[in-house]
């Protein structure tokens, strides 16, 4: 009976200790009453979700550019690379008769079934980002090479194809984009455009202060389907840094494998090509200069609008 009661007693004692807590729980809430909400989701959010790990590749993702401080692996970067973009078809500029610089014409003006797709105006690239100089997606030639593929241009549509262009002319302040990305650590866009190769071996192999594209008579292209406007499958695809871009190459690499057909396309491209005055490029199957250039020692930097 005794125990009993002094239990009762312990019992009644705990209770009255606990309900004064919850008051004081309740009154010391209801002074931070105004704060209370942040700090509530502050903690509600960190709680469960405190992931650093998680906060740092969005922060990293969606940094712009690299900082050249801060190094980063192979490892590290796999987590934030992107797969290639969707084209950008936003091609539609209003048509405009004024030539971007004199001597230089919008290839489209001439060939009205062109497809745009410069890569450079875009995040589609091997940067990642869109490089400078490109405040538009219009594609620009000098006229000699304008003219010259629109003689090509109507060849491949006899055989049923039309022209997709990648890039044309490149303004100087890209190329020197691109010389400063690659002194960069931000290789985001490793995996799809030079998977085998580290990044300090693309320069100045693969990116050069100067470049055959800013003197305005060469161009990155490929054919589509003149019906459909689906891209021809030639095995890789533009501006992948390595071997299986060779127009020769066959065989298997990481993205995939370069067959007799794929290169019997490549060098159909290139046959057409020839015949209407371009050179081919031993190391990239979508690469053509005009053989007669007009401004073979003048790099430009008017902007591609
Ligand atoms: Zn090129």
């Amino acid at each position: 009976m005794m125990i009993s009661n002094s239990k009762k007693a312990f019992f009644f004692a705990s209770l009255a200790l606990m309900s004064f807590a919850f008051v004081s729980c309740k009154s010391s809430k209801g002074v931070d009453q105004k704060d209370g909400v942040v700090v509530k989701d502050v903690t509600m959010n960190k709680a469960p979700v405190n992931d650093p790990t998680t906060i740092d590749a969005q922060t990293s993702a969606t940094t712009p550019t690299t900082s050249d401080a801060q190094p980063s692996s192979d490892a590290q970067t796999s987590a934030t690379v992107q797969t290639p973009n969707t084209p950008n078809d936003q091609t539609t500029s209003l048509p405009n008769d004024q030539p971007p610089h004199e001597g230089f014409v919008y290839v489209k003006t001439l060939i009205p079934d062109l497809i745009e797709d410069l890569r450079y105006a875009t995040t589609n690239n091997f940067m990642g980002a869109k490089a400078d100089g490109y405040e538009g997606t219009r594609v620009i030639l000098s006229r000699p090479a304008a003219e010259a593929l629109k003689s090509a241009a109507d060849e491949l549509r006899e055989k049923g194809y039309v022209i997709k262009v990648f890039d044309a002319y490149r303004p100087q302040q890209a190329v020197n984009h691109f010389v400063r990305w690659s002194k960069s650590n931000d290789q985001r866009n490793k995996a799809d455009y030079f998977p085998t190769l580290r990044k300090n071996q693309l320069f100045p192999k693969y990116i050069a202060y100067k470049s055959g594209h800013t003197k305005g008579s060469t161009i990155d292209m490929t054919i589509c389907d003149k019906n459909t406007k689906e891209e021809v499958d030639m095995g890789g695809h533009f501006d992948y840094f390595g071997e299986p871009s060779h127009p020769s190459f066959i065989g298997k690499y990481s993205l995939g494998e370069v067959t007799q057909e794929h290169k019997k396309r490549r060098m159909m491209l290139r046959e057409v090509m020839v015949r209407h005055g371009f050179k081919p490029y031993d190391s990239e199957w979508w690469h053509f200069t005009l053989k007669n250039e007009p401004y073979p020692n003048t790099w430009f930097d008017f902007p591609v609008k």
